[in-house]
């Protein structure tokens, strides 16, 4: 500890007193009344207009957590990077966030929700700490700084603000007053007593406790330029006063983690536990290899992929839940739960490394849950979806939703044999184009029959039930000496210009009397 400084002094180099003391912020953000055991989760994104896939898996883990132990679940606005637009980012934040059914609770009493609104607190935490001399206001320059670690790399120390490099850290109050005169705007930073040479144990609920060296580096807490608090200040006075039981949040901030044990410590606080999450993994398509999804190379690192692609938001769910608590595709496979949000996430469970967003495997999550849709709320999803972000093709398709729904109705009534080829919005839509007469494509590189096509243009008659047809069908094939499989590929291709279709008398019966003669009549001219 260093010599702490006069309220007056701390008031000029905040620039202004604070707001509270430690008693009265305690006191105004008091333990929550939870029931034993509840988690008290939060999503604290940096909003910079990008929702990346971990972010959701991290936001989706703490909202499970907290749902499943009766507990609360926040979205906090980590928006102390001015340099960034904040407005239109949150906005992206808060709509995936209900996309994807992650509710969380802001209520008013823990709040402000937005760190850039939560000043007053930060002051008022900063300023007890440089009264108890913990803390110490410091004025070097960027261009001290990098003079600084220029000499620490030629002379082969560790770089960063700490020990005898930490030029301010004893300013007597005279020295602090005379830069303040000057002008000089200070940042705040912590007064390390940390030494690399001792470790210090942290608490991670997957990976048990792990030793550190303990931090040395008189890090800042209040940035100089405007006032706010960095990350580990802001994890700090946000994560108590908001009584966050359980902070979940990428393996990046393992590094940091003996800072964050060593200011709770400081402050006499009891630290969240922490679960560090894995970052998600792809396959690199080139390599061959396991590595993390980027922003840069990656378009399913972004949320709104998933969205404007039409995938069910709750497959992504279903998939991202599945990787934290891998025991769920079983349980579900077995009928024990329904949902993601039956099943019992355990902390200890979560994947510490390795975790793989394997587009190939979000299908067959995907095609499972269309597959449970009745055709009236698969309609919905699809004409809702169109409507958004669908372009003409799509619009013009859910335009007649009877049609529509008539031909996904196809192939969905036998609730042992759903059809499982609808993978997302867009592609069931693209599945079943060639229903619509403007998408039909006459596939110009089959052999028709053209024999077999004017019979069947004969004898068909669309009042047949299903029986009646099959016998014409029958009797063609006897008639022409083919098989019954050759005179329905006849059929199928000519209406649908492909090989391969769901029940094909579903298809003649759903597209009606004036398609099946205008198709197998134009490929007859
Ligand atoms: N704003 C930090 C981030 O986006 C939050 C980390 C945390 O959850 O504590 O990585």
């Amino acid at each position: 500890m260093r010599q702490g400084l006069p309220a007056d002094l701390i008031a000029r180099i905040l620039g202004g007193a604070p707001k509270y003391t430690i008693a009265e912020l305690e006191e105004k953000f008091p333990p929550r009344n939870l029931k034993e055991g509840a988690f008290v989760t939060r999503f604290a994104p940096s909003p910079t207009g990008f929702m990346h896939l971990g972010g959701l898996y991290g936001a989706l883990i703490d909202c499970k957590l907290a749902r499943q132990t009766d507990g609360v679940f926040m979205l906090r606005i980590e928006d102390t990077d001015t340099k960034r637009e904040v407005e239109s980012a949150v906005d992206i934040i808060v709509s995936s966030m209900h996309r994807f059914g992650l509710g969380y609770n802001n209520d008013d009493a823990y709040g402000p929700y937005y760190q850039s609104q939560r000043r007053d607190i930060y002051h008022s935490v900063a300023a007890h700490l440089m009264a108890t001399g913990r803390a110490y206001p410091c004025f070097l320059t960027a261009t001290d700084m990098e003079k600084i670690r220029e000499n620490q790399k030629a002379a082969g120390f560790a770089t960063g603000i700490y020990g005898e490099f930490a030029r301010d850290r004893d300013l007597t109050d005279d020295e602090i007053a005379a830069r303040l005169d000057a002008g000089e705007k200070p940042s705040v930073r912590l007064y390390s007593e940390g030494n690399p040479e001792r470790r210090i144990f942290c608490k991670d609920a997957v990976r048990g406790s792990i030793g550190f060296p303990e931090n040395n580096e008189d890090v800042v807490l209040i940035k100089s330029n405007d006032g706010l608090p960095t990350y580990h200040f802001a994890h700090l006075c946000d994560d108590h006063f908001m009584r966050t039981t359980h902070v979940v949040r990428g393996e990046e901030w393992l590094p940091s983690f003996p800072l964050h044990t060593a200011l709770f410590r400081m402050m006499e606080w009891m630290p969240p536990m922490y679960i560090h999450t894995s970052t998600i993994d792809k396959i690199d398509a080139e390599t061959g290899k396991q590595r993390k999804l980027s922003k840069r190379k990656d378009p399913e690192a972004n949320v709104e992929y998933f969205l404007r692609d039409g995938w069910p938001v709750q497959a992504v769910l279903e998939y991202l839940g599945n990787i934290a608590a891998s025991g769920y595709e079983e349980a579900k496979a077995k009928g024990q739960v329904k949902s993601i949000w039956d099943y019992e996430m355990r902390p200890k469970k979560i994947p510490m490394s390795g975790a793989l967003f394997d587009m190939k495997k979000l299908e067959w999550w995907s095609k499972e849950f269309i597959a449970t849709l009745a055709v009236d709320d698969l309609v919905a999803y699809v004409v809702a979806w169109a409507d958004e972000f669908g372009g003409d093709t799509e619009k013009m398709q859910v335009a007649d939703t009877d049609y529509l729904r008539a031909v996904l109705a196809i192939e969905r009534d036998n609730p042992k044999r759903i059809r499982k080829d609808f993978v997302t919005w867009r592609q069931t839509l693209e599945t079943v184009a060639f229903f619509w007469d403007a998408l039909y494509v006459v596939n110009g590189e089959f052999e028709y029959n053209k024999d077999i096509l004017r019979e069947f243009l004969n004898v068909y008659d669309p009042a047949d039930d299903k029986d009646a047809w099959w016998a014409k069908m029958v009797a063609i094939a006897e008639k022409f000496g083919v098989k019954n499989g050759d005179v329905a590929m006849n059929l199928r291709v000519a209406l649908s210009g492909r090989t391969n279709t769901p029940d094909l008398y579903s298809i003649i019966s759903v597209m009606g009397a004036d398609r099946v003669r205008g198709r197998i009549g134009g490929i007859l001219k």
